[in-house]
């Protein structure tokens, strides 16, 4: 596969536009929303959402058009851009607050898990209200008390009643990004991962569609957080929870544990190859705004990188300089990488946790070095350096830890299956 390293120009002009959102509107709002963590950034939301609601209708055209829908042959796929632009926009907009960007209204996780798994009918029923209408979001639940990175743990259970033929939920989940504001808000969605069979592990996994505000589906907590503080995140019981038998995604047939790894599962690692980049562009744009912001404070002070010899005078803190760069750099070449092979219909599994693994690493240890290197002024809440060193740690932990994604890219690189390899 090749690479074009000059960014098309669509994208640097929408890059130039959401650089004048993260730097008028976001930033302008980081400490406010970082300090009353349970409000909403409705200046941020009511802005951004016009200009969500034409990516969720570019994206839902292309994901139902023949040529770049799920159902088409990787070979038959045009070559798009839609990935490519929406880490651009990802990094930016975190680079301006990762937990005000967190807060945008979209169909999010559930719209990559319906993506990847929902038939036409599906995506045109669940995903065409991102469309229009009001600010409306999605959320995926799979996270509980009891399963974390071991997914097959999960013991929400989803029952069909004969009689009814509906879906009936009944179970827990924790830490659902945007979980309170699309169970409760308008017209939300949330793809909850329950089991039809938790003999089977992960092949008896099935994601459903629940609609906000369900008879049965409470918010239970909004959780408290060290960083991205503006982001809403819920805990949510399910308590004999109705929803209609055509609000599962992907077939009810049970595939036996030993001949596949199960079908419904492999619509969970088909939304975190979607996912993960977009996870590893944030954790970029964090990652810069920290390091620049200390660049060009150093720079005030006289501590600047020099561009001609003699290399082997530097001071340490020119190189630690240097070395955050290249590390900055290297994260956003694997995200892009990443990204480009979604677009291409390419498989990205091992790339994609790559970039998350790097991103996740690098934004943690650049956050922490820039407060290191300021002193007390890294220290202070006058700052943001101290925020984004607070906001920087979600990127190791959600979408498969840093340890979770070394063993993807382990057992992929070495060919080992997920039980020769835990
Ligand atoms: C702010 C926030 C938002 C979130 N949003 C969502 C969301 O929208 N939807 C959702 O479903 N979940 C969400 N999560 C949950 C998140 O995905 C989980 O926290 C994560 O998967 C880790 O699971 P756990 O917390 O149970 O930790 P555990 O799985 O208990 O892991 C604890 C530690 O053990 C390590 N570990 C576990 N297994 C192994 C292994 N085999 N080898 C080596 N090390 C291992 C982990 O890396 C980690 O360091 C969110 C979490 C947070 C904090």
């Amino acid at each position: 596969m090749s690479i074009e390293f000059a960014l098309p120009e669509s994208i640097a002009n929408q890059t130039g536009l959401t650089r004048m959102m993260a730097e008028q509107v976001m930033r302008a709002l980081s400490r406010r929303y970082d300090e009353q963590e349970h409000q909403r950034p409705w200046e941020y939301i009511n802005v951004i959402w016009p200009f969500i609601q034409q990516i969720e209708a570019a994206d839902l055209k292309r994901s139902l058009s023949k040529n770049g829908g799920n159902g088409a042959k990787p070979a038959e796929k045009k070559q798009g851009t839609g990935n490519l632009r929406m880490i651009h926009m990802i990094e930016t907009l975190s680079w301006g607050d990762a937990g005000i960007y967190l807060s945008t209204p979209s169909s999010a996780l559930a719209g990559a898990a319906i993506n990847a798994v929902g038939t036409p009918e599906q995506k045109e029923r669940f995903l065409k209200r991102f469309t229009e209408g009001a600010p409306k979001w999605g959320a995926m639940a799979m996270t509980e008390p009891h399963a974390g990175s071991d997914t097959s743990n999960i013991r929400t259970t989803a029952r069909l009643d004969p009689e009814t033929n509906e879906w009936v939920l009944n179970g827990e989940k924790i830490f659902v990004t945007s979980g309170s504001l699309a169970g409760k808000e308008s017209n939300g969605i949330i793809v909850v991962w329950a089991t039809l069979d938790r003999s089977l592990g992960r092949a008896g996994m099935r994601p459903f569609v629940v609609e906000a505000n369900t008879p049965g589906m409470t918010i239970a907590k909004l959780e408290e957080k060290m960083g991205i503080r503006a982001s809403d995140t819920a805990a949510i019981v399910f308590q004999d929870c109705r929803i209609p038998y055509d609000n599962i995604l992907g077939s009810p047939e049970l595939v036996a544990p030993d001949a596949t790894e199960g079908k419904g599962f492999k619509g969970a690692m088909k939304t975190f190859d979607a996912s993960r980049p977009y996870v590893a562009a944030s954790a970029v744009g964090i990652a810069r705004a920290a390091f620049e912001f200390t660049r060009d404070t150093l720079a005030k002070e006289g501590i600047v990188i020099p561009t001609a010899p003699p290399y082997h005078t530097l001071s340490a803190m020119q190189r630690d300089l240097i070395h955050m760069e290249v590390e900055l750099k290297a994260a956003w070449l694997l995200t892009v990488r990443s990204a480009a092979q979604l677009d291409a219909g390419q498989p990205n599994s091992l790339e994609a946790s790559m970039a998350k693994v790097k991103a996740g690493k690098v934004v943690t240890l650049i956050t922490q070095k820039c407060v290191e290197m300021l002193g007390p002024l890294g220290y202070s809440r006058e700052l943001l350096v101290e925020k984004w060193m607070r906001d920087a740690k979600i990127n190791d932990i959600y979408e498969g830890t840093g340890q979770i994604n070394t063993l993807i890219v382990a057992r992929r690189i070495l060919g080992y299956t997920r039980n020769e390899l835990k």
